[in-house]
Order: structure tokens, then sequence, then C-alpha cells
């Protein structure tokens, strides 16, 4: 685990990149972030966690970060401790979480729950939707600190790169780290509501678009060509072909859409 402050003082705003070793766009925003020296207005903690399974370009070397909050300190597995030492670390902070995804090239934010705190938020971000994912947090970091987690586009590119600066940009500025003002946009929100799982086999095929309605009765996704047919609407959230063994994803309901206020004239 690498840590990094910018500005003096105990830092309650976090940024933190790698928790997963194959997805490097955070870490670079981070490194660009500390080459710059911003002058900030709130100190920051900037955070890169596995870097053990960055250094080898792989998700994870023992388990799967993600998976194993709150951790310990008194085990055998390299992420168990580590997920021990990242909370002591992040104790205190709002922390903004970057990973990077298989199933979608937009940024989107993800939440435990729609508290104030993503309300305020979110909207900021250069994002096209907020999912809430309290349904399917275990083991997250999100379940044990106040988080917001982003996706900030296609694994490995150049694009998720670009995005995670963004992203850290607006969010930084949106909690008055970075001074300056963000644009804040409608926001639909998404809450997951199942996984989809997918049955082992050689190939495998979706035919939706994530966050776009799938109505009942369409084929949206197969394996071996063997079709998987919507018993009711749902939303795709996270869904792609080889993202994952053994899910194809998530269905999501939407549950609203947060308006930005007029603008002032
Ligand atoms: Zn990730």
């Amino acid at each position: 685990m690498k840590v990094a402050q910018i500005g003096s003082g105990d830092p309650e705003i976090a940024v933190l990149a790698g928790v997963h070793g194959d997805e490097p766009c955070g870490v670079r925003a981070i490194e660009r972030l500390l080459e710059e020296q911003p002058s900030v207005e709130r100190p920051i903690k900037l955070v890169v966690a596995n870097e053990k399974a960055l250094e080898r370009r792989v998700r994870f070397v023992d388990e799967d970060l993600n998976r194993v909050f709150p951790g310990d300190s008194d085990t055998e597995t390299h992420e168990r401790q580590l997920a021990h030492r990242l909370l002591e670390e992040l104790e205190g902070c709002l922390t903004f979480s970057m990973h990077s995804t298989q199933s979608y090239a937009d940024p989107f934010a993800i939440v435990d729950g729609v508290d104030e705190t993503a309300r305020e938020v979110c909207p900021q971000l250069p994002v096209s939707a907020m999912v809430d994912t309290s349904n399917f947090a275990e083991g997250r970091l999100i379940t044990e600190l106040p988080t917001i987690e982003v996706e900030c586009g296609q694994q490995g590119t150049e694009t998720a790169a670009q995005n995670a600066n963004r992203l850290i940009r607006a969010f930084l500025t949106s909690v008055g780290a970075l001074p300056g003002d963000t644009v804040t946009r409608d926001l639909p929100v998404y809450q997951l509501t199942d996984v989809v799982p997918k049955e082992p086999a050689d190939t495998y095929e979706v035919f939706v678009e994530n966050f776009t309605q799938v109505e009942a009765g369409v084929t949206f996704a197969a394996a071996d060509g063997n079709e998987q047919v919507a018993d009711e609407s749902f939303y795709p959230v996270l869904m792609s072909p080889n993202g994952y063994r053994d899910v194809f994803g998530y269905a999501a309901e939407k549950l609203e859409v947060l308006e930005s206020p007029p603008a002032a004239d």
C-alpha cells in the first residue's frame, strides 16, 4: 500500500485506487495529481491499495480485496491483511474509490444506500448514473466506511485513465478540497435487486445494453447458444459476457432521477 498526502493537517477526504490490480486507471490519475501538486483548501489523502497485484497486473494475489473487508491482521492471505490496514488508514475519511470494468464505457457512481452525501456529491461528478449496491455489498469497503465508488470506464483503456482524472477533480471540487465549481447534472438512480447467474459454458453472449431497460420476454444473454429470457423487465448493470466467472452481472430497478437545480441567472 502506498499512502501520500497533499496539503497539511489531518485529512477527512481520501482518494483510493488499485483495489483491483488489473484496474490501473485510478493509479495513473493519483500519480498525475501528485506530480501536479495542486493547491488544496482541505488536506487530501491519496492511497494506492494493492501494489503487489498491480505489479503482477492481476485482479488480486490471493483473493478479491473488495470481498474480504473488514479483513484480518492475523491471517495468511495478502488481501485480508491489506483490507485490515486499509481500514485503519482510511478511518475518519470520506473515501473516493476508483475502479474500472469490462462491461460499460461510461463512468457511473456506486453507493451503499442513497444517503445525503451520495445525493450531494454524485450529481456533481461526470457520471451517467448512480447505483445503490447495498443489497450486494458484503465484504466490500463500501460497507465499512463512508465510500463513493466510481467505475471509470473500460479496464486498461486510455479513456478510463482520463475519466479517472476528471472524476477525481470533480470529487475533490465537490467536497471543497479543490477550488472552483462543478457542473451538476440530472442523475438517474438505480438499485441492484438480483444477480444474473450464468451456466458454465465455453462462450457467453450479452445482447442488451447496461442501464437500458430490458422488457419481459426479451432474450438478453446466452451461454453456448442457450438463450436466457427476461421473466420480468429490469435494467442490466455491470453486465458483460466475460466480466465475472459465474454471473453475467446484475439486474436493477430504477428508483428516481435526481434533478439538478435550475441554473442561477
Ligand atoms: Zn475494481
